[in-house]
């Protein structure tokens, strides 16, 4: 069976191990921090295909299949780990706080229909009896049913305990370079020395296109696009699923958090909370829910994003034999999670590339594009000295 070496312990890189792990391959996790403490503990673990609002087909697609893989995902993962990752299904509520908002909502909820949202407008009475907690003023909503969200954090150490439970290793190391000659992928090379293995995945995130040794006819153009969120202490009860509002969301979670997101910034590695994050993220919450005013916030943060020139992760084998990308997910990475790791232990051990991937082959046209923020990234990555 496949020997498997994956760069990158993100949700993307743990549910390939542990997807590959359950088939019986031999797989090593290789990250240079903690497992699961980039994007993927960062993320609002928001898993809504409808309202993201692709226009995307295909992205669409792969999102919509990631989304029903959810159940039987999660309850294997919790099976191993005993972690429960509080996966809910409990929907998105859209507020609208005017008639341009309304308008706006009318047209999303024709589209996430299209789409298979089972998505219904609410009028003013209708959006506070669901969420009493919003404003008074609030001009009517849109509720699709069929989203869900997952308690990230707790996902990423779910996965950690399956994917070891079936026997996966993890290696943290300060650095690492993709070993290949001219033809095919060897595995990689660490301060601890050489690793063999037959496959290289690089789930490396918004640093997966400036890993170190990958030949250029096989890159990837990856860039980091940061988000700052915060959380606000309040009881579970006060607000039910989560709320969108523009382009900004409220996230409960069962712990007595309210996550606020997420800003959308490019100013490449760099992963701190500014004074215009947090502003931005409270002016907006306070707009759709006043009475959050007098509760507390007790956290906020940053990750980043990893994004692609035109949209699409790179999902699939590149042009060096062995060598497997997983990477560019941008928003939805929690999402796809169970998807993208289905696909790619179906290529592992199959030599097949899935028809569900095939739009997102990491050397697509137009994919390969030079990195501008490459060499930035090649800096970042490195430890300091
Ligand atoms: C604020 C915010 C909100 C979000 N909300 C959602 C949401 O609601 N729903 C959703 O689906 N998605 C959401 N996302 C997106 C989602 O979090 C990401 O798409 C996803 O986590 C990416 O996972 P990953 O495993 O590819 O990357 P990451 O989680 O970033 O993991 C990459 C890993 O690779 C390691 N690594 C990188 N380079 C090297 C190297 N050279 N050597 C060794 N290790 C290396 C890193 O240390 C890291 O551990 C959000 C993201 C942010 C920032």
């Amino acid at each position: 069976m496949a020997d498997v070496a994956v760069v990158g312990a993100g949700l993307i890189g743990l549910s390939i191990a542990n997807e590959l792990a359950a088939r019986g391959a031999d797989v090593t996790v290789f990250d240079r921090d903690e497992p699961a403490r980039a994007a993927s503990w960062a993320g609002a673990g928001m898993l809504a295909p409808f309202s993201e609002a692709t226009a995307d087909s295909d992205l669409l697609a792969l999102c919509r299949r990631s989304l029903e893989a959810y159940p039987a995902f999660v309850a294997d993962v919790q099976e191993r780990s005993g972690v429960d990752v509080r996966l809910r299904f409990d929907g998105t509520l859209h507020a609208a706080l005017d008639e341009a908002d309304l308008g706006r909502l009318g047209v999303a909820a024709a589209s996430a229909r299209a789409n298979g949202g089972d998505a219904m407008l609410l009028d003013r009475a209708e959006v506070l009896e669901r969420e009493p907690f919003l404003a008074k003023h609030v001009a009517g909503g849109l509720f699709v049913a069929n989203e869900a969200q997952v308690d990230n954090r707790r996902l990423g150490r779910a996965l950690v305990g399956a994917a070891r439970a079936r026997g996966v290793r993890f290696e943290r190391v300060a650095q690492l370079a993709l070993a290949c000659d001219a033809r095919r992928v060897r595995g990689v090379r660490t301060p601890q020395g050489f690793a063999a293995a037959s496959t290289v995945v690089n789930a490396a995130g918004a640093w997966a296109g400036a890993l170190d040794g990958v030949p250029e006819h096989a890159r990837v153009a990856v860039r980091p696009v940061a988000g700052e969120m915060l959380a606000i202490a309040l009881p579970p009860s006060a607000i039910h699923a989560l709320v969108w509002f523009g382009h900004r969301y409220l996230v409960p979670r069962d712990d007595a958090r309210l996550l606020v997101g997420a800003t959308v910034v490019e100013r490449g590695f760099d992963a701190r909370v500014t004074a215009a994050g947090v502003h931005d993220l409270l002016d907006a919450a306070l707009a759709v829910a006043p009475a959050l005013a007098s509760f507390a916030v007790v956290e906020t943060w940053a990750g980043l994003r990893p994004a692609t020139p035109d949209g699409r992760p790179y999902i699939g084998p590149t042009a060096l034999e062995g060598y497997v990308v997983a990477s560019g997910h941008y928003r939805n990475g929690i999402l796809l999670a169970p998807e993208t790791a289905h696909a790619i232990a179906e290529l592992i051990v199959s030599g097949r590339v899935p028809a569900s991937i095939a739009p997102f082959a990491p050397g697509r046209v137009g994919s390969m594009k030079s990195n501008p923020l490459r060499e930035g990234a090649a800096a970042a990555a490195k430890p300091a000295e």
